[in-house]
This record gives structure tokens, C-alpha cells and sequence, in this order.
């Protein structure tokens, strides 16, 4: 079992992404999440199974310390932006920290989510979200909760770098 964690501000998708991912659909009228989702799906890599809890952070968490307490224990973090709003991949850099402060040794994958929607001029462009992710040593992918397009992507690679890190490490000498 693996605590996987999505961050990000309201709005760029996160409840979305989790939704296309374990239940493969789509909600257009998407209500903000209250508290914290919760949801779990198994992963197969090779012969190896997983499974991964996923956590997504609903509204905006008042206090610090709440924060620090739901992120810790983290193994895989899932910081998404929105391609077409700037501000969500500057706000991004925030809750990256406060992962990183609770859980230090988690692994990151960087998601810029909605490219359905991209316009093609004033959102944010695939070599600015991998420059963006190189900051913390993170591949950037991106994706569509609402195509579906690069969804299976992300959990795949998380599957990988866990299995990598936990797994294969232990189980063999
Ligand atoms: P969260 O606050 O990060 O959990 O974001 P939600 O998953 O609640 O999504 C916020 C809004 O964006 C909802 O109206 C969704 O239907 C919409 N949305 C989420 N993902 C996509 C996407 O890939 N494309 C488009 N066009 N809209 C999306
Ligand atoms: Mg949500």
C-alpha cells in the first residue's frame, strides 16, 4: 500500500484525475471536494502487484498544521497545474514545499492537467512544465481527466518508481 497524494490548487482537477483513473469517467459539473477524497486501485507491473491509496485535498486547508498531518507518510506525490492558468503551476511551488517538509523522501511526478482545453496561446507549454519539475527532480507529463488522454500515464509511472524503490530493492538480493 503506497500513499499517493495529489497537490495543487481547487480547480485544476485533482478529483477528476482520480475519478477517469479508478472509475474511468468524467464529471463536468464537478463539485469542489470537501475534506479529503479518498480511493485505492490496484496496479500491476510485470508480475508485481500494488496498491495505491490516493489522497486528494479538498478546499482550501485553513491551518498549517492539518496539512502537515494528512501529507505525512506520503511515498508518492502528484503536484497538478492547469495548463491554461499560469497562476495554478506558481501556486504549485507551495504545495510542493509543504509535501516535501512532511513527507522529505517522497517521489514527484508534475501533471498539467485540462489540454483538452488548451487555446494555444497565454497557458503553460510542455518545456515550461518540465523546466518547472526539474526544480525538484520531477518528470512533468501532460494529460486530460476529461479524454482520459495520459491519465493511465501518471499511476503507471508512479507504479514504477514505487515498485523501483520499495519492492524490487527488498525482495531481491
Ligand atoms: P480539484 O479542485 O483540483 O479537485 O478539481 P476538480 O476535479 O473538482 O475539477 C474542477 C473543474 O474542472 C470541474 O468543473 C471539472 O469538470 C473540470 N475539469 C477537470 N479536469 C478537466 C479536464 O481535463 N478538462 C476540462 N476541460 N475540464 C476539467
Ligand atoms: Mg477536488
Amino acid at each position: 500500500m503506497f500513499k499517493t497524494v495529489l497537490v495543487g490548487e481547487g480547480g485544476v482537477g485533482k478529483t477528476s484525475i482520480t475519478l477517469r483513473y479508478t472509475e474511468n469517467r468524467f464529471d463536468d459539473n464537478m463539485r469542489m471536494t470537501v475534506g479529503a477524497n479518498f480511493a485505492s486501485k490496484k496496479v500491476t507491473i510485470g508480475s508485481a502487484q500494488m496498491t495505491i491509496m490516493l489522497w486528494d485535498l479538498g478546499g482550501q486547508p485553513r491551518f498549517h498544521d492539518v496539512v502537515q498531518d494528512y501529507f505525512k507518510g506520503t511515498k508518492f506525490g502528484i503536484g497538478v497545474y492547469d495548463v491554461n492558468r499560469i497562476y495554478t503551476l506558481e501556486r504549485l511551488e507551495e504545495w510542493i514545499h509543504r509535501l516535501r517538509v512532511a513527507a522529505p523522501d517522497c517521489d514527484l511526478l508534475i501533471v498539467g492537467n485540462k489540454i483538452d482545453e488548451r487555446t494555444g496561446n497565454g497557458g503553460i507549454s510542455l518545456a515550461e512544465g518540465i523546466a518547472f519539475a526539474s526544480k525538484f527532480g520531477a518528470d512533468c507529463i501532460e494529460v486530460s481527466a476529461k479524454t482520459g488522454q495520459g491519465i493511465n500515464e501518471i499511476f503507471e509511472s508512479a507504479a514504477r518508481v514505487l515498485l523501483k524503490k520499495y519492492i524490487q530493492n527488498t525482495t531481491r538480493p
